[in-house]
């Protein structure tokens, strides 16, 4: 650890530094920070002063390539100038909340249904927790059935509606595939006990938890790659089987494309696997960094919306400040998709395997698994051919070994997140140079912590 320590950069401005801010921090805001994932106890303190692209700079003026991306709507990168233009001139001469419908809000929504046509109605909404819950309701009142059927290590927000504990250990898992949910945290009540949570990528168990509970299923609800248990693509032909069971017991499907949407494809996982769900959320990209979802579905499923028989609002539901952004951003990914798509392709195939020849080299056990620009790199214990589904990453996977990985890397000025069921999250702002000089750093943080 010296070795690497010495190499650290030196703090520009010596009055702050991560660590005080952070105990400051403390003394106000519960934990330290207003949302969980961001202060873990097994965190080096990193407090953000400012974001350039691919980069970031904490509170003592250390530069990191950040390959975690604010976990994923950053997929221009820090700031970019289009979104940056589009909300100065919203806030400046038009304002950022008006109370009203805006043209703005009319002509971002026009380019979500463009990128996700399965939207034929939509409504926006603040976060993914807040979509993905309005979805949930919007399912069960459609249907008339309260069931909702989720997957391990798929996380759909924090909601009453879905929070389950998405990252229980295998002893709590049911060795049948399915079992009412565990709820995700204490002080929950009520809808979660409507929750089964089923193995994903598996159609044998879904199809044995549907047939038990048939006529009762509101909805199956899945991220169609996951993204919350590590990066996993769906088996060949899963999606499609799912579609299946889905319309043949007359369940809607729900996809959950708060990771994927924008950022697999234009179009998400529904693009790139050419399979329509019933009720789509996407998110993180369609804002690059501002804080939006929106959920939407065919006609006769948002009516319940339009004749006011679910009800979904909001004060900051569309404001014309987020709009401006979601405007500027999918108009971008509309108009540029011939160039962004295979930028963010070639720099995470480049990461992906830079990632791998090194640590085949060095002898680590490991496996880098990505779709487009949504990268895991798991470190196993063992050598593994494959990680299918969230109960073979928690098998396999050797979560102390990746903490160490990670510290190192961040102390050599590259940050990912530290829990390796997170994924990492090229921009379009990473060039291969900036991948160059990740994988030269992951060698030395590698050859430190790993051999
Ligand atoms: N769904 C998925 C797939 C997510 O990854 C997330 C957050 O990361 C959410 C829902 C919740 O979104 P938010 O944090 O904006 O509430």
């Amino acid at each position: 650890m010296t070795e690497l320590a010495s190499t650290m950069p030196i703090a520009t401005n010596g009055q702050k530094s991560n660590a005080s801010l952070l105990a400051r921090a403390k003394k106000v805001v519960a934990g330290g920070d207003s949302s969980t994932m961001r202060v873990l106890p097994y965190h080096l303190p990193l407090v953000a002063e400012r974001g350039d692209g691919a980069r970031v700079w904490d509170a003592e003026g250390r530069e990191y390539l950040d390959m975690n991306m604010a976990y994923g709507p950053l997929i221009y990168g820090h700031r970019p100038r289009m979104v940056v233009d589009a909300v100065t001139r919203q806030i400046t001469h038009g304002g950022s909340q008006l109370g009203f419908p805006t043209e703005i809000g009319i002509r971002a929504a026009e380019n979500v249904q463009r990128l996700f046509p399965s939207m034929e109605l939509m409504r926006f909404a603040n976060s993914g927790t807040e979509a993905c819950a309005s979805s949930v309701r919007l399912a069960r009142a459609f249907t008339g059935r309260r069931k909702i059927i989720m997957f391990e290590g798929h996380y759909h927000g924090w909601s009453e509606a879905v929070f389950t504990k998405y990252h229980a250990p295998l002893s709590e898992l049911p060795e049948r595939g399915y079992a009412p949910a565990i709820p995700g945290t204490l002080g929950i009540a009520g809808s979660i006990d409507d929750v089964i949570v089923c193995r994903w990528n598996n159609l044998e168990v879904l199809e044995r938890c549907m047939a038990e509970h048939r006529g009762q299923i509101a909805a199956v609800i899945m991220e169609p790659i996951m993204g919350n248990g590590g990066v996993i693509a769906p088996a060949d032909d899963y999606l499609r089987g799912v579609r299946y069971l889905t319309l043949e017991s007359d369940v809607l499907l729900m996809f959950d494309e708060v990771i994927t949407g924008m950022r697999v494809a234009p179009g998400g996982a529904q693009e790139l696997y050419q399979l329509s769900p019933d009720i789509s959320v996407v998110s993180k990209c369609i804002g690059s960094g501002y804080p939006v979802a929106a959920f939407g579905a065919r006609r006769e499923i948002m009516e319940r919306i339009v004749s006011g028989a679910v009800f979904h609002g909001g004060v900051y539901s569309a404001n014309a400040c987020v709009m401006a952004a979601v405007e500027a951003s999918t108009r971008y990914a509309l108009e540029h998709h011939e160039t962004i798509y295979p930028h963010l392709n070639r720099v995470t195939d480049e990461l992906a395997a830079g990632l791998h020849e090194i640590l085949e080299r060095l002898g680590v056990p490991h496996l880098v698994q990505h779709v487009g620009p949504l990268l895991s790199l798991f470190l196993t214990r063992e050598p593994v051919e494959k990680l299918s589904e969230y109960r073979d990453v928690r098998r396999a996977c050797d979560f102390e070994k990746f903490i160490e990985l990670q510290h190192a890397m961040q102390r050599l000025g590259v940050y990912f997140h530290p829990n390796q069921f997170e994924p990492m999250f090229p921009s379009t702002a990473h060039t291969s140079a900036d991948i160059g000089i990740v994988l030269e750093r992951f060698e030395t943080a590698a050859r430190a912590t790993l051999v």
